[in-house]
């Protein structure tokens, strides 16, 4: 990258919040309901003489993620209708906030947060089934959530860890299900570079990005295109742009030309709100769920790397899991998740199944087999085995299950000398080099007696009869 230029970016990020009602009327929140227009109403389909009747719980979680970037929630909060025509807005124009926002300020990985506020979600327009269009009411009128930030981003990299921060965020404290791919958040990048760093360059939009690679493809693509024009002699234009995902680039959609002016206006069909007589938001603060940070404090205080810590922190399932575990040893729990990392998803990722609670172990049963671990009754090889092979997903007496397996390691000193000696007898030459000094046979040695075991010795103690011999 050229780096005489100096490279500004900020986010406008949506997301579908989860509640149970549409954000007017009293329609099922279920925007990717199979079946087209199966939650519909007269309110949610635009006829006239409909009144909306605002959703509190979707107000209470905007609130909520305010509270936890630790913004202002405001007093006084108004929507505002903007005003323009298309045909998956029905009423001709979507209801947002323009001047009074439920949250403004706040800060996240860094990021500095300008405003949240919440609208409703458009219809869906399918354009693909032949030489009409269709029209799918399900997401009319869902709660949606807009989050803008300052134009305080100067890099890809960051840019995309305050997404996955927020996207955390929303799942933490169950505001929305947050998937990329899904459009359940919708993450729009502002970028603009300029050689001077006290003057902004002009800026573009890139929409429709639907992962977090897409967004980092597209900002550096953004970088590189800017530049280019601007050292070929040309000038940026502002514009709206989309992401060809078979071109890996950007394209123009819309020119500002042709930008609307939405003439925002108080909604006089809803009441203004005062949000310290709806909600007790000192309480809210206090009960607030576990977050992101938190969590990872908590889990790095239990002793595990960092690389670990982000993983459990980023996927509910496995944390639920090593807090269901209730292990208090520090090693112990470290044990566990050392397996549950390594051997059980490595397992699901090969098998492409996806991480979910009944694909992981129960907890009792890992429980039993971190004991029976630590206890020397199994080796590493048979708690891999019988993790890999799923039959821990349900609560089993462990120690049986190994036992019918023949993995429990047989201990008897008596039984592992004699294997000892026969390994010994069957490699007379290796024998030699070991006695002469050559150190590096003694794990050739321990592998011979743990597979003349069938995997049922216990290595450490194998070893501890071959240097005494
Ligand atoms: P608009 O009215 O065009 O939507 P806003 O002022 O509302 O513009 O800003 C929208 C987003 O663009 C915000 O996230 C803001 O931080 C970002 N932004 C504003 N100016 C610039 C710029 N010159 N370069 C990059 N991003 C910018
Ligand atoms: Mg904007
Ligand atoms: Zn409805």
């Amino acid at each position: 990258m050229n780096s005489e230029y100096f490279v500004t970016i900020g986010l406008e990020i949506h997301a579908e919040l989860k509640t149970t009602s549409k954000m007017w009327c009293g329609c099922k929140n279920d925007p990717d309901s199979t079946t087209p227009n199966a939650h519909t109403c007269p309110i949610c389909m635009a006829h006239p003489g409909t009144l909306p009747v605002p959703n509190l719980e979707a107000m209470r979680k905007v609130a909520q993620v305010g509270l936890a970037i630790g913004a202002n929630i405001a007093d006084f909060t108004e929507f505002d209708r903007k005003n323009y025509f298309y045909p998956d807005i029905p009423k001709g124009y979507q209801i947002s906030q323009y001047k009074y926002p439920i949250v403004s300020g706040g800060c996240l990985a860094g990021v500095d947060i300008t405003r949240i506020h919440l609208e409703e979600d458009t219809a869906k327009s399918l354009h693909d089934q032949g030489d009409f269009s269709l029209i799918d009411f399900n997401r009319a009128g869902v709660p949606l959530m807009e989050l803008v930030t300052e134009p305080c981003i100067h890099d890809a990299e960051t840019a995309v860890r305050f997404a996955k921060e927020l996207q955390l965020i929303l799942r933490f404290l169950d505001a929305s299900d947050a998937n990329l791919d899904l459009g359940q958040m919708r993450v729009e990048v502002n970028l603009s570079v300029s050689k001077d760093p006290k003057v902004f360059g002009t800026k573009v939009e890139v929409k429709n990005l639907n992962s977090f690679k897409t967004v980092e493809k597209a900002i550096e693509y953004e970088i590189t295109r800017h530049i280019g024009v601007i050292e070929e002699g040309g000038k940026i234009v502002q514009e709206t742009r989309g992401w060809d995902e078979e071109k890996q680039a950007t394209f123009s959609q819309r020119k500002k030309e042709n930008a609307m002016d939405y003439r925002y206006f108080p909604d006089p069909d809803i009441p203004k709100f005062y949000l310290s007589k709806l909600f007790d938001l000192e309480d809210m603060k206090k009960n607030l769920p576990e977050l992101p940070h938190e969590r990872r404090a908590r889990f790095s205080s239990l002793g595990l790397k960092d690389d670990q810590v982000e993983i459990l922190t980023g996927e509910k399932a496995l944390a639920s899991f090593v807090d269901s575990l209730g292990i208090e040893k520090k090693d112990s729990l470290v044990l566990a998740v050392n397996y549950l990392l390594s051997d059980v998803l490595g397992n699901l990722k090969k098998e492409g199944k996806e991480i979910s609670a009944s694909n992981l172990p129960n907890p009792h049963s890992m429980k039993q087999l971190m004991t029976l671990i630590e206890g020397q009754k199994l080796s590493s090889r048979g708690a891999k085995d019988l993790l890999v092979s799923g039959e821990l997903n349900q609560e089993v007496d462990v120690e049986k299950l190994a036992e019918s397996k023949g993995l429990i390691q047989k201990n008897d000193p008596e039984a592992l000398r004699k294997i000892v000696e026969e390994i010994i007898e069957q490699n007379q030459k290796e024998w030699s080099d070991y006695k002469a000094g050559n150190e590096k046979l003694l794990m050739f040695f321990t592998g011979l007696c743990m597979k003349a075991s069938k995997g049922s010795g216990n290595p450490t103690l194998f070893q501890e009869i071959l240097k005494n011999k």
